[in-house]
């Protein structure tokens, strides 16, 4: 156990302030990582240059890390850019109209019924619409998954014109009464101009309530200028960005927010129909950090540590006061941050360790009860605890002598520990063999 409190303990010593040089290196290290995810080189640099400005000389809570605060600091504005909450598509007009576009291979075919039986799940009547007619696989594509999620599949394999079967589809869809109308599109393998004509064919004759754009998130840097090129035809509503199952890292989704300044409302993360997902701007900020375990870790540290208690303590260790008051007050501390195994888990390169490693919940039960045991008095003058006293306290917390004594060894050491970082910090560390 004594180990476990002094990781702890360790964590406790903050390092003040935000630094200059902590701050450079962490920046760099951020774009780069920014970089690494795909996010455009410009919009990279845009966000370290505001988060510079931002982490200079913020104060930072003792239990963390400046590091770590930093990428906190980075996290909050990938979040921001990326549009903070996350947003609807938009199901107004009943039947609402919802137009598929993108480029071949993107995934609109597997996203339209993921979405069928995503609205349908919620109640919804939904019809789907085949509207690829250059390859006649595609509309046996959109038949099957239509059987599969359950939704009907509206078709015109000999009809060769795309606003023709879109109309079509519409009338059919208001006289079935249906609530929704996907309309699955087809895509070229590059963006190129009868494509795009056909498209805003569609969408100007069938006036729809929600365009979507779908995106391959594997193709990087190339998204963003594909998303600018549909966006300036087409004006989208949102972007659906897929394939984020595969080592896609998500940058995509802060660089195409940038640019064409449009929401990502879903994430598609699979072929099977329920890998859908709401896009949550936390989650791919984490994702494009790369961090997300360390950044919960802040997190928690955060909100579970009151900053004062914290300098109170720390004052009095520098001053080598540190008593058993002050250690009951640091457990209560550490308890509030949650599960403790869990927490260890969360510190990078601790995680294998404590893997097979039993913490129960009570780790320091009988620790408080001794504790909680001694008078004021006691807990403040270790010295004072004689084998009478030990007996009484032994007694009222239900230990044992042993117990207590093992304890006074552990915070004995905790002690000497405190006072030789004390005595590194302030230089006064004298090496053994130069006396
Ligand atoms: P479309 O040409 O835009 O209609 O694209 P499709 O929907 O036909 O998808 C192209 C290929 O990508 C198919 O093999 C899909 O199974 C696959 N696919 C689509 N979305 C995802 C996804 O989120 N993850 C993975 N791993 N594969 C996907
Ligand atoms: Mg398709």
């Amino acid at each position: 156990l004594s180990s476990k409190i002094t990781t702890a303990m360790r964590t406790l010593k903050g390092k003040g302030r935000i630094t200059d040089v902590n701050v450079a290196s962490t920046v760099k290290e951020i774009r780069k990582a920014l970089m690494d995810a795909d996010v455009n080189y410009k919009v990279a640099k845009e966000i370290t240059d505001r988060i510079k400005e931002e982490a200079m000389g913020q104060k930072i809570l003792i239990a963390v890390d400046p590091g770590q605060m930093l990428v906190k600091i980075v996290h909050e504005e990938l979040v921001k850019l990326m549009g903070s909450s996350v947003q609807a598509i938009n199901l107004k007009p009943d039947p609402a109209i919802i137009l598929i576009a993108g480029l071949q291979g993107s995934g609109k075919t597997t996203f339209s019924g993921k979405l069928a039986q995503y609205l349908k799940k919620s109640g919804r009547n939904v019809l789907l619409v085949a509207c690829d007619i250059y390859r006649p696989a595609a509309i046996d594509q959109l038949k099957v998954l239509g059987e599969q999620v359950g939704v009907d599949v509206y078709a015109e394999p000999e009809n060769k014109n795309a606003v023709e079967i879109a109309q079509n589809a519409i009338s059919y869809g208001r006289k079935m009464g249906k609530r929704v109308i996907i309309v699955d599109t087809a895509g070229r393998l590059a963006v190129d101009e009868a494509m795009m004509n056909e498209i805003a064919a569609v969408k100007n004759a069938i006036k729809p309530s929600e365009i979507l754009f779908v995106v391959d998130s594997m193709t990087g840097q190339d998204a963003v200028n594909t998303a600018k090129t549909f966006n300036e035809r087409l004006n989208f509503d949102g972007v659906v960005l897929t394939k984020l199952d595969g080592d896609a890292r998500g940058g995509a989704a802060l660089s195409i927010r940038h640019i064409v300044d449009k929401p990502i409302k879903f994430i598609s993360t699979g072929e099977k129909m329920d890998a859908l997902d709401q896009f949550y701007p936390d989650r791919m900020a984490s994702r494009i950090l790369g961090m997300g375990d360390v950044l919960s870790l802040v997190e928690r540290a955060q909100s579970a540590f009151d900053e004062e208690e914290s300098e109170r303590i720390n004052k009095k260790i520098r001053q080598n006061q540190f008593s058993f008051e002050d250690f009951y007050s640091q457990l209560q501390q550490i308890k509030k941050m949650g599960n403790l195994k869990d927490l260890m888990g969360m510190v990078p390169g601790m995680s294998q360790a404590v893997k097979d490693v039993d913490i129960p919940d009570d780790a320091f039960k009988s620790i408080e009860a001794i504790i909680q045991s001694m008078t004021p008095k006691e807990r403040q003058k270790p010295e004072l605890l004689d084998m009478s006293r030990k007996k009484r306290i032994a007694a009222g917390s239900g230990t044992s002598v042993t117990e207590i004594n093992n304890l006074i060894k552990q915070f004995d050491g905790m002690r000497k520990m405190m006072r030789m970082m004390n005595n590194v910090q302030d230089g006064k560390m004298k090496m053994p063999n130069m006396a």
